[in-house]
């Protein structure tokens, strides 16, 4: 069964108490946002996710989107609780006031994300999407393009997607065909198809603004010669009102996996009217503005699925009687004891809780960080926030997607046969998991970006941003009587994490294909350091509440449990990352392709 209850204090947790140390300052611009304000905004988010958008998670699993005449209709229900959405201002939380939005802090703005995508991530993408297609054209766009399509986009009121993807073309961008031909009133005619177009056409919106990758007829080949378009699906007429239709047709709707009330459309461009977003042959840099927001908030999908699947498997696992604990009797008027008796449940549990606590943890640091690369006024805490962010970015993206479909697949087993039954709805979790670790670049190409990209650029600047607080932190709390051993557990990790960065450093230099081949187990490793960075601090909070005397030590002593459990059987997998990148590239790469 699907249950969800937003983890709310858990989020008071990592957002007030957990990173008040973290070098970015008081970010003066957002002091109007007190911890009292920010409370009851999530609490009143945490409503509508379990209100709201829960209900319709299953039903809509089942039912799916439908394409009929050329229009989509998304399941029962949601264009309801979209209108409900949009007209409670939730679509416009974290946008710029100056367009209408709230300008609430990021680190609000994605703890809410998290609970919207636990309790139904196929709606998270229709404001998603559009989330992240405003931050492309405030960022690149004409000023008259911001003033037409920004405050209608930013309310809600219209909806956005990002196409970029055709049949031959994912991965590899510099091979699209979308050709944008120039006009003489200055805007452009674009013609081509795109597929897997999330959000592409749907009943949600009166309008769907696309941004779309094309080519123009001058481009020099391959990433450099593409460029990005604004393209309506309805031109709007000088007042703001929806316009005659602009040549977008949708020829299909992808059947696929899970996230079935997401619409995953192929669409056609003909002779549609677009305007350039940023300079020509400049789109990826304008796309990666949208592509940076999205891989954060993907990666925090990952987190709310895996949140969903827990709290699932912990309903069921109080619930269900099979056998005995091995320590005597739990239920003695009862035919079995409930299966959380077990420790190889408990193992299941504790993993998925884990993940889920680390997660949002680092979720809370990265947050901080976005606000602080806006609102800092210090120039060097601005610059630090800007390096952070741009290090952790494929991290967030990659390790919270693995560990939530990890998680979805834990809560299966969890239940055991009926999980892979339909009806428990769990099932549901893993086929929506799936996805998040392909798109918005797959974890591969995330792994590659970090080690490839991140790694060396301004001389290693960008990790300074991470290594100097977590050494800081190790220096500073190794000795410490009750948790030293927890500290000397996550020194151990980080010198792994050194000694592989120098490793893949000096390797990749002479032959790129050991840096390539070492960038997901590197990824890993990194993740768990800062996942171990986190708890370690989560620890140290915990204790001292604990030792002030606190009316909540159940949550404390929760909390000192977890990190524990991490210490002891998650970072050990650090160890596995280290001697994986250490064999290098050799046993990967030493058959011929024909041997396979
Ligand atoms: C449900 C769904 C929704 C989507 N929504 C959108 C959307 O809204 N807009 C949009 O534009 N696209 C969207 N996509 C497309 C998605 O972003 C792509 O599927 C993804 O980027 C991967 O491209 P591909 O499927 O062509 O795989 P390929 O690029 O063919 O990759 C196949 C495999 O090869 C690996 N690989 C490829 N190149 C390299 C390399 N250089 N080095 C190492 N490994 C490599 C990949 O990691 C992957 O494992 C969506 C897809 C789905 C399924």
């Amino acid at each position: 069964m699907q249950v969800y209850e937003a983890p709310l204090r858990d989020m008071k947790f990592v957002l007030h108490e957990l990173h008040n140390d973290d070098g970015f300052g008081n970010l003066e611009a957002l002091a109007e946002f007190t911890p009292d304000l920010t409370d009851a905004i999530l609490e009143e988010a945490a409503k509508v996710a379990q209100e709201v958008l829960l209900p319709l998670n299953r039903g809509g699993d089942v039912e799916g989107c439908i394409l009929e005449n050329g229009v989509v209709r998304t399941p029962t229900g949601f264009k309801e609780a979209y209108a409900m959405f949009r007209d409670g201002g939730w679509c416009a939380l974290a946008s710029d006031p100056q367009w209408g939005g709230q300008g609430l802090p990021e680190s609000v703005n994605k703890m809410t994300e998290e609970m919207i995508c636990a309790a139904n991530v196929s709606f998270s993408l229709y404001p998603g999407l559009t989330h992240g297609g405003t931050t492309a054209i405030e960022g690149h766009a004409s000023d008259e393009l911001k003033q037409r399509f920004l405050p209608k986009m930013v309310s809600g009121e219209w909806s956005g997607t990002m196409c970029l993807t055709e049949s031959h073309c994912g991965t590899d961008l510099g091979l699209l065909r979308t050709r944008a031909v120039p006009q003489d009133d200055g805007s452009y005619k674009l013609t081509g198809a795109k597929i897997f177009i999330s959000a592409g056409e749907h009943d949600l919106t009166e309008n769907i603004i696309h941004l779309v990758l094309a080519r123009m007829p001058d481009a020099p080949a391959g990433v450099k010669g593409i460029s990005l378009f604004l393209v309506p699906k309805y031109l709007p007429k000088d007042d703001g009102s929806v316009g005659p239709a602009n040549g977008v047709s949708v020829s299909a709707i992808e059947h696929k996996m899970g996230l079935k009330a997401s619409a995953t459309c192929q669409l056609n461009f003909d002779d549609s009217v677009g305007w350039l977003v940023g300079k020509p042959h400049k789109g990826m840099e304008a796309m990666f503005t949208m592509m940076n927001t999205e891989r954060v908030s993907v990666g925090v999908q990952g987190l709310g699925v895996g949140e969903a699947a827990y709290q699932s498997a912990v309903y069921y696992a109080k619930d269900r009687l099979q056998g005995r604990s091995l320590s005597g009797v739990k239920n003695p008027g009862g035919p079995a004891d409930p299966i959380i008796v077990h420790p190889d449940v408990r193992r299941m549990l504790m993993t998925m809780r884990a993940y889920n606590e680390g997660c949002r943890a680092i979720t809370a640091w990265v947050s901080r960080a976005l606000d602080a690369e806006k609102h800092a006024t210090d120039p060097e805490a601005r610059q630090r926030a800007e390096d952070f962010v741009a290090l952790m970015t494929p991290v967030v993206k990659a390790l919270f997607t693995d560990l939530g479909f990890e998680s979805a697949n834990l809560a299966v087993q969890v239940y055991g046969g009926h999980g892979y039954i339909a009806e428990s709805g769990v099932e549901q979790y893993v086929r929506d998991a799936r996805i998040a670790m392909i798109y918005e670049g797959t974890n591969g190409i995330q792994a590659l970006d970090l080690v490839g990209r991140k790694l060396p650029a301004h001389m290693g600047r960008y990790l300074r941003s991470f290594f100097h607080p977590v050494s800081t932190f190790i220096e500073a709390n190794k000795a410490d009587a009750d948790l030293g051993k927890m500290v000397e557990g996550l020194e151990k990790a980080f010198g792994a994490l050194q000694l592989s960065t120098a490793t893949i450093a000096e390797r990749g230099m002479r032959d790129p294909e050991e840096a390539a081949a070492a960038a997901t187990d590197y990824t890993r490793l990194l993740g768990l350091v800062a996942m171990g960075y986190c708890f370690a601090k989560a620890a140290f909070v915990a204790q001292s509440a604990l030792k002030g005397g606190t009316d909540e030590a159940d949550f404390y002593k929760a909390k000192l449990a977890t990190a524990r459990f991490f210490f002891d059987r998650i970072l050990p997998q650090a160890t596995a990352a280290f001697l994986a990148i250490k064999s290098g590239k050799a046993s990967m790469m030493a058959l011929e392709a024909a041997a396979f």
